[in-house]
């Protein structure tokens, strides 16, 4: 059937509904033809175990694409077929991975937002259509977008709208929100941007451990508030006074945390109120868990994986994805964990190119595949194809001169 934006069903509030099952099947083709694997559901169908002459890959039981990623990958290729006649924009990266962004871009969807901006907000007019990618957006910029009366194509994932109507309700109820996560991250901005809505709101982002023992601290014993607000520019609401906005506080986090972390930052908090205000310290904290279902089984899977015997693990997915850094958190803690972006970094035998999480750049690493028999684990986070993963199982058995048809015999 011939799309057109009749396919499709207008909404209120300049939203469009691209899922309808007219447009919806017309996508799916070029979606899967796009990203699907046939080798990862084939490995996946055998128990997620593939071996062949002394080589062992594991797939971990959940990796991958999550529903919000499908949907908002989904909607963004419906955007494209819907409306041809128009101009199209995405604000910023749909998802954190290189070679989807690419596909994006080929389909003609520019950006909006960052440094590699094609257009800016201010340059849409009412005839153009602008993409929400699966991290949501701040308020201030949605509201810009209503106001030139663009249509906008809302792909915010709802695991990521739940944190925002937490991040609200502090607001209401006079709490600040503490959110752990990284505050440059679009979903926590977007998230933090919904603390003001009301307009009597405050947000402090925490990222780590130290960050929170910090933050403690002050709640415990108050302390150099200019140091303080040093220490955590750009991190906090225009306002926000350490004295003031940590008496009360509700903390919640980026859907993407690990949760043993989240789960610390909180204990931590918690226990800095109860000792300041003895008691149970309910009236002044609160907590809401939103780390999202797809995040924690991903996490989980692995946690499965690593206590079977392997020899290394690889992890793929973009670097920037806060989601797929956490998995390769996980199995450096392990064993050799080599995080890459895509199949090209297994360069050879000899030599893997891969992301150092703490130097934050690519490194190279020689001697890096032991010989004969080996057992590599490989997993990847949310924002990555099946596509990519396929690529990357097929060069782990090419360097052991084992080839596709040999494989899949
Ligand atoms: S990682 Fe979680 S919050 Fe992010 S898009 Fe996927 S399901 Fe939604």
């Amino acid at each position: 059937m011939a799309m057109t934006e009749q396919t499709a069903a207008p909404q209120k509030n300049g939203r469009v509904n691209l899922r309808t099952p007219a447009v919806m099947e017309a996508v799916q083709a070029q979606v899967q033809s796009h990203y699907r694997s046939e080798v990862v559901e084939k490995l996946r169908a055998a128990g997620g175990t593939l071996s062949k002459a002394g080589v062992t890959v594991k797939l971990a039981k959940q990796f991958g694409f999550c529903y919000g990623v499908e949907r908002a990958i989904d909607l963004a290729y419906a955007a494209a077929k819907v409306f041809t006649d128009r101009r199209l924009f995405i604000l910023g990266e749909i998802i954190h991975n290189p070679e989807v962004n690419e596909q994006i871009r080929v389909l003609g969807i520019k950006n909006l937002i960052g440094k590699n901006a094609e257009a800016r907000v201010d340059d849409l007019t009412a005839a153009d259509v602008v993409i929400v990618p699966a991290f949501g957006t701040d308020v201030t910029t949605l509201e810009r977008i209503k106001e030139i009366g663009s249509n906008i194509v809302d792909t915010t994932c709802g695991d990521v709208m739940s944190v925002w109507k937490r991040v609200r309700q502090n607001a209401q109820d006079d709490m600040t929100s503490i959110i752990h996560g990284k505050a440059s991250h679009e979903e926590t901005k977007a998230t933090a941007s919904r603390a003001m809505v009301s307009g009597k709101g405050h947000y402090l982002v925490v990222l780590t451990l130290d960050d929170t023992d910090y933050v403690c601290d002050f709640i415990r014993r108050g302390g150099d508030k200019e140091a303080f607000l040093e220490r955590f520019r750009g991190a906090y609401s225009e306002g926000f006074d350490p004295d003031i906005h940590l008496r009360r506080v509700g903390v919640a986090n980026q859907t993407t945390m690990m949760r043993g972390e989240t789960e610390e930052v909180q204990r931590r908090i918690m226990a800095a109120i109860r000792e300041r205000d003895g008691g149970d310290g309910k009236a002044n904290y609160r907590f809401f868990d939103t780390i999202c279902g797809a995040t924690q089984e991903r996490q989980d899977a692995l946690r499965v994986m690593l206590d079977e015997p392997m020899d290394l693990l690889i992890v793929a997915g973009g670097y920037n994805s806060s989601n797929t850094s956490h998995l390769a958190e996980m199995g450096e803690q392990k064993l050799p964990t080599y995080f890459i972006r895509n199949a090209s970094r297994l360069e050879s035998r000899d030599r893997i190119t891969h992301y150092d999480l703490h130097a934050k750049r690519e490194i190279t690493t020689t001697n890096w595949l032991p010989h004969r028999p080996v057992t590599i684990g490989i997993t990847a986070g949310a924002s990555c194809p099946n596509n990519l993963i396929e690529d990357a199982i097929l060069r782990l058995f090419e360097l052991h001169g084992i080839g596709r048809g040999e494989l899949l015999e």
